[in-house]
């Protein structure tokens, strides 16, 4: 049974006048520690042993001995044997007395079992705790559905691998690594048989993953992740802020795109099929002109969410796009959360959050602009789930 929201709004109706902003230790959370600190609310993440120095020791806040910062901005580590232990009872009730904000992101979604977080996990989320499940491809519910249903266009889904008529996309997760990707192009049945077979052999994908697979036409222009964060504070009308755009490095597609055509070809077979790993992000901005029709996308996709999963999208998300030959954005996947591509900003801020907030304006910062806002208002209870 999903946990009421009527019991989280009941929980922070007790929390402290400052809240601690707390993260899993991975993905964003130096953007949302940052951030915290940057409105003055303290900061706390949430560590796996062995993956604790960024935060406890290189990121970590020294203080002068009045108490003010001089250097850092992870006010508080709290390290666990496996990420997953955060979310014992133990632990939320030590997250619950310290008064703790939890920013959901992808490291939160990914370690914390998902029927965790909906049911049993009774600490409040910054966010939207319903639309994490949506990145699951294999739901039924799922992003794809939801895009559909807010008429934001997406790559035309491909029924079968018979049925794969131009360059598709396949999608699956990897054999072993299994929060990486497996994915492969494709441009006829023939080939997927022979890709698939050649990757099933040498074990980067699994034959239960494949049958489930999903196959999509692979839109051929170049991937602009747009971050964008709705408020549910002020009128409708200005809910809905674009803070920036990024672009993702992903190894080894990157370095093979780096090689004359010729190399690539000398390559073994199985290395001419790119792994998609994250390792890095970029940042955009995007031809003035396509920037209606950005916005528009983006006020679907919040009317969709507050439609089929009210309270709707809080705070954070990314609409993950390639652009068109026509400049036309198809969305290709979706974070309903800090998206891992905001790092580009930390700090520094977005371009377009910069412009329209009139000082440094990262992801992080927002959403501590929003806490506080949420706080002085007394309407802390409408930006959690
Ligand atoms: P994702 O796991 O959805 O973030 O996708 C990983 C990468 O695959 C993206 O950054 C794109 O480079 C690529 N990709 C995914 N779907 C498509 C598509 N339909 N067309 C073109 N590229 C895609």
């Amino acid at each position: 049974m999903p946990i009421p929201l009527a019991e989280i709004r009941a929980l922070v109706g007790q929390y402290p006048r400052t809240p601690v902003v707390g993260a899993v230790g991975s993905h964003s959370a130096i953007d949302i520690a940052d951030g915290a600190v940057t409105e003055g609310l303290p900061s706390l993440v949430l560590a796996q042993e062995g993956r604790e120095a960024t935060y406890a020791r290189y990121f970590r806040t020294l203080r002068y001995h009045a108490g003010g910062r001089h250097r850092g901005c992870v006010d508080d580590v709290w390290t666990f044997p496996r990420f997953a232990d955060l979310a014992a009872p133990a632990v939320q009730e030590r997250m619950r007395s310290h008064g703790v904000l939890l920013v959901p992101n992808r490291a939160f979604s990914s370690y914390v079992p998902l029927e965790t977080i909906e049911n049993e996990f009774r600490v409040p989320i910054v966010g939207s705790r319903a639309l994490l499940r949506i990145e699951e491809r294999t739901e039924r519910e799922n992003y794809y559905t939801l895009l559909a249903g807010a008429q934001i266009p997406t790559p035309r889904a491909i029924a079968s691998p018979e049925a794969i008529d131009r360059l598709a996309i396949v999608k699956l997760p990897h054999a072993t690594r299994r929060l990486e990707r497996g994915f492969f192009t494709v441009a006829s049945p023939q080939e997927f048989r022979k890709r698939s077979s050649q990757l099933l052999e040498n074990g980067t994908i699994r034959s239960d993953d494949l049958a489930q697979a999903r196959i999509e036409e692979y839109v051929l222009g170049p991937v602009f992740n747009f971050n964008f964060f709705f408020s549910p504070l002020v009128p409708r009308a200005e809910g809905l802020e674009l803070l920036g755009v990024d672009e993702r490095r992903e190894s080894d597609l990157d370095g093979l795109v780096r090689l004359p055509a010729a190399q690539q070809l000398e390559l073994p077979e199985t290395a001419r099929i790119p792994s998609y790993t994250v390792v890095g992000h970029g940042t955009l901005t995007v031809r003035e002109s396509i920037l209606e029709e950005i916005f528009r996308m983006g006020e679907k996709f919040v009317d969709a969410t507050r439609e089929r999963y009210p309270p709707g999208i809080l705070g954070p998300f990314t609409l993950q796009s390639c652009l068109d030959k026509d400049g036309h954005p198809v969305v290709f996947d979706v974070a309903a959360r800090i998206g891992g591509g905001t790092n580009v900003h930390l700090g520094v801020g977005h371009p377009y959050g910069n412009a329209l907030w009139r000082t440094p304006m990262s992801t992080g910062r927002r959403i501590a602009v929003e806490i506080r806002h949420a706080v002085d208002t007394g309407r802390l209870s409408e930006v959690v789930t």
